[in-house]
């Protein structure tokens, strides 16, 4: 071995040649292999046009993140954003504005969620956030949050008057308890922000707080113990 890899203060690995000579003749050839795979593996996770995470991304991280809830305590959460009637609006003003529109709904999307949590474009006009270790009431309250932003702050565009979006959201969590695939978590989720389009849209829709709060609080054990205590009236 000629050459050793060594980690920064913040754990980059960086290739040292062992010898001061220049017989290390691939070293910048891997260096530069290097940061070619880094640059390509950014662009196969990552939306083009709004720079979030693309909905491939999403697909693996939902089966990560479910599969890490499972085995611990704290819920996943997640937030599906649509953008209301944008079908008109892009009659209205034309495509290439309706992609200006959704690079301006990303970026506010980007302002209003955690370091850790997941902005991804579902597709087309629709969003979707996963809020890892985070339960219905904080997902809730960033959703909330996100649709009050979109509303209140026009897609301001040079020579022409600013124009008004709104977007409607769904919300639920996953918790270890629940036992279903990832698409049926999509699914209700998707039936929480159909609830806010037929609700007149520019809303946020989730499961009632204080009935999850209430159920979510009985862990499986004490659903066994309270099952069996009610077995052994008989
Ligand atoms: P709703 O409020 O019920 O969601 O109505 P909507 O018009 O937003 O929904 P619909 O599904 O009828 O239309 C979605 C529109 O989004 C149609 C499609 O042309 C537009 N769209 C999807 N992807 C893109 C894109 O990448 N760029 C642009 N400009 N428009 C897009
Ligand atoms: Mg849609
Ligand atoms: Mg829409």
């Amino acid at each position: 071995m000629i050459m050793d890899a060594a980690s920064d203060e913040n754990g980059t690995q960086t290739l040292v040649c062992k010898r001061s000579d220049d017989t290390c003749q691939f070293l910048s050839e891997i260096v530069e292999l290097r940061k070619e795979v880094n640059s390509l593996t950014e662009l196969v996770r990552t939306d083009a046009l709004t720079g979030l995470y693309n909905f491939r991304f999403f697909n693996e991280t939902i089966a990560l993140e479910m599969e890490r809830t499972r085995r611990g305590t704290q819920p996943l959460s997640m937030i599906l954003l649509d953008i209301d009637h944008f079908k008109k609006f892009n009659d209205t003003w034309g495509h290439e504005t309706g992609n200006h529109a959704l690079v301006h709904i990303a970026n506010l999307i980007k302002v209003a969620v955690r370091k850790l949590d997941f902005p991804c474009r579902f597709g087309g006009e629709e969003f979707v956030i996963l809020l890892p270790n985070s339960d219905l009431r904080q997902a809730a309250n960033v959703a909330e949050r996100l649709r009050e932003m979109i509303a209140t702050t026009p897609l301001h565009l040079t020579g022409q008057a600013p124009i008004s979006i709104t977007a409607s959201l769904g919300v639920d969590q996953f918790s270890s308890t629940h036992s279903e695939t990832s698409q049926d978590f999509v699914q209700r989720v998707d039936s929480w922000l159909y609830k806010s389009k037929d609700k007149g849209r520019n809303q946020v829709t989730y499961p009632d707080l204080t009935t999850q709060a209430r159920t979510e609080s009985v862990t499986q054990e004490e659903k066994n113990a309270l099952f069996g205590a009610v077995g052994n009236e008989d």
